[in-house]
């Protein structure tokens, strides 16, 4: 199977569209499925392409320092650009698809038409973005963010860390024409590439704080539940909770970027949103819309909820939306709690290293929670 103008794949589930959203469960409905119909020696290399995810997951939850700097660096990269003629010039030949090298400029249009590249072709088109074109990398990864179905806070931005040369100090990705014409099966011969990838810095360090957890709650109080897009699996918190109020929805999509989203990540998000509302409305009811911390603050309140409920929002806008909702809901006398899967608190806290490091841990997580070799 071909991918658009990218790579020449064997292999790529675009599974990640649902799993970024938790649409599909990485761990009941893939791992698990898999080891039903496979050996564990056949379905381990897949299984470790889909841990990959719950280790950046987990790395970003325990470094949250490096989401608030890429945030800092999207602003300081539109003023970089803003303020020099020629990067403001480039930047939009970027975002455009317009910069003469004919490779990029198509991953840009694919990007466009489909929402969707490539594992290697988001690695080229990183190493193009930050070292050929030399333009801010948090700009390039706010690109992606806006127009990726599978756009994801911590896959997104550790990646993009990654080939710069930040997330592994001093170990850039460089995008090299013959590897890029032999992936393509001749597609593009590309010249003009940077030869070299001089690692970008930071003056900031990271510290790791503890991996989240569940917090105590009272299983039996009147809780009203608060949904996002981050995490569409219901199933931890309507486990969790005997006595469910009430529910409100809010979307933090569009805080993702200072720029216009994609029309069709919105749209996309939109309809697994009513997909899994009408999935979870046996437990839950109706799902309301909410605008603010206020307006889920008083719904909650009029249906003499004690506490609200949540699935627990990864780093990213939702979860400093619920930040700044849970200092309101102190303050009006309504406890908030974070529910967590079981899944996410047994391997985060291992995500402390590198993936080498964690994928040795796969087996084991999979033992304790029943399943694998
Ligand atoms: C610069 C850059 C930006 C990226 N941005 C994102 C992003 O926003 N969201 C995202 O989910 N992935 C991101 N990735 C990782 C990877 O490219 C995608 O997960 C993968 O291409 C999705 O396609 P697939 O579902 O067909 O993957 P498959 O190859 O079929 O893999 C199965 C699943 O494993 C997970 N996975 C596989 N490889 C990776 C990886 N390297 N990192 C994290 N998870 C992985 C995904 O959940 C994926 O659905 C990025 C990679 C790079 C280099």
């Amino acid at each position: 199977m071909k991918q658009g103008n990218g790579p020449r794949v064997t292999v790529h589930s675009r599974s990640s569209y649902s799993i970024v959203l938790r649409f599909v469960q990485e761990l009941r409905e893939i791992i698990e499925n898999l080891l039903r119909t496979h050996s564990w020696k056949d379905a381990e290399k897949f299984i470790q392409q889909v841990i990959w995810r719950t280790y950046f997951k987990g790395w970003l939850e325990q470094h949250p320092s490096v989401w608030d700097s890429y945030l800092t660096g999207i602003m300081r990269g539109v003023r970089e650009v803003t303020s020099d003629k020629n990067k403001s010039r480039m930047y939009q030949k970027a975002i455009t698809g317009e910069t003469g090298i004919d490779c990029f400029d198509s991953w840009v249009g694919e990007l466009a038409d489909h929402s969707y590249l490539h594992n290697h072709t988001r690695l080229w088109f990183a190493s193009i973005w930050i070292f050929t074109l030399k333009l801010p990398w948090e700009l390039g990864a706010n690109f992606f963010m806006r127009h990726l179905l599978d756009g994801d806070p911590a896959s997104n931005t550790l990646s993009w860390r990654w080939v710069a040369g930040l997330q592994t100090a001093g170990k850039t990705y460089l995008a090299k024409p013959d590897n890029i014409t032999k992936y393509t099966d001749g597609r593009f011969f590309q010249s003009g590439l940077a030869t070299t990838a001089q690692p970008r810095t930071e003056t900031v360090t990271h510290p790791r704080l503890p991996a989240p957890q569940t917090q105590n709650y009272d299983k039996a109080a009147p809780t009203f539940v608060l949904l996002h897009d981050d995490d569409m699996d219901l199933s931890p918190l309507v486990d969790s909770f005997e006595n469910i109020v009430g529910a409100v929805r809010v979307s933090c999509l569009e805080r993702l970027t200072p720029f216009e989203m994609s029309p069709a990540v919105i749209e996309f998000v939109e309809t697994l949103i009513k997909d899994a509302d009408h999935r979870w409305f046996e437990r839950i009811g109706n799902i309301h819309k909410a605008t603010s911390a206020d307006d889920i603050i008083s719904k909650a309140l009029d249906c003499a909820a004690t506490q609200i409920a949540i699935p627990y929002a990864t780093v990213g806008p939702t979860s400093d939306f619920i930040t700044a909702l849970k200092r309101k809901a102190h303050d009006s006398g309504i406890g908030v709690v974070s529910v967590l899967s079981e899944y996410d608190q047994m391997c985060w806290p291992k995500a402390t290293h590198g993936f080498f490091r964690f994928k040795e841990h796969i087996s084991q997580f999979l033992r304790d929670l029943n399943m694998g070799p």
